[in-house]
């Protein structure tokens, strides 16, 4: 899929004001730091249509972007901010769980995980609970620049060990890379050929 526009359409914390559209919706989440910002703006072909953070934890926001016109980009939160306190974790917890269980238009949600660490309880722990939920995802490995490719198969394969010790498969997972722009093309027909279905 070629990437003709990308507008910000608007932000919020609540599932109830977002685009009442029923343009097809796909979410990017992931804790502070992951690269997310990096990776919307590398699939979108644009320098900075999401910030990338300068103070992890700051933008608590649901960031819709419409792309081609005809589907939405969501930028979730970073979760797992250590700094922040209980309550606005909660808060966040909130929002996020609303924004997943309510929006009818999310066609499937992207987790991001930096691809140099172990499988990390926190993000695990979501995984489990968008399972639970009935929500489809995959898993975008992010920052593959940093490893050789033995060390990424070997770091992909801890994942799956993990997750199919309670799931029957593994879910679609993308290597990307935004600072060499590798697994663009990948993410960007995934969504397109959810888009035709
Ligand atoms: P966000 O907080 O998840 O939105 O993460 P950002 O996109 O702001 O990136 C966090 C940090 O990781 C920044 O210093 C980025 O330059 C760096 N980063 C993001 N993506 C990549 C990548 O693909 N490769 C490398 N080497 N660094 C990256």
């Amino acid at each position: 899929m070629k990437i003709k526009s990308a507008e910000f359409v608007m932000s919020n914390s609540d599932v109830a004001k977002c685009p009442k559209s029923m343009l097809p919706e796909y979410a990017f989440i992931g804790r502070s730091n992951v690269g997310k910002s990096s990776l919307i703006n590398m699939l979108t072909s644009r320098k900075s249509l999401a910030k990338t953070s300068g103070r992890p934890g700051k933008t608590q926001l649901i960031n819709h972007f419409l792309i081609n016109k005809n589907w939405h980009l969501v930028d979730l939160p970073g979760y797992g901010y250590a700094r922040v306190s209980k309550s606005a974790k909660k808060t966040f917890q909130k929002f996020i769980t609303k924004y997943f269980d309510f929006r009818e238009q999310l066609v499937s949600a992207f987790v991001l995980v930096d691809i140099r660490h172990t499988p990390q309880p926190v993000d695990l722990d979501f995984m489990a609970w968008l399972g639970e939920h009935g929500i489809p995802f995959s898993i975008v490995f992010t920052k593959a620049d940093k490893l050789r490719p033995l060390a990424i198969e070997k770091h992909v394969e801890d994942y799956k060990n993990i997750l199919l010790e309670t799931w029957e498969d593994m879910p679609n997972y993308f290597i990307t890379s935004s600072s060499k722009t590798i697994g663009k093309d990948d993410v960007l027909e995934y969504i397109n050929t959810l888009n035709e279905n």
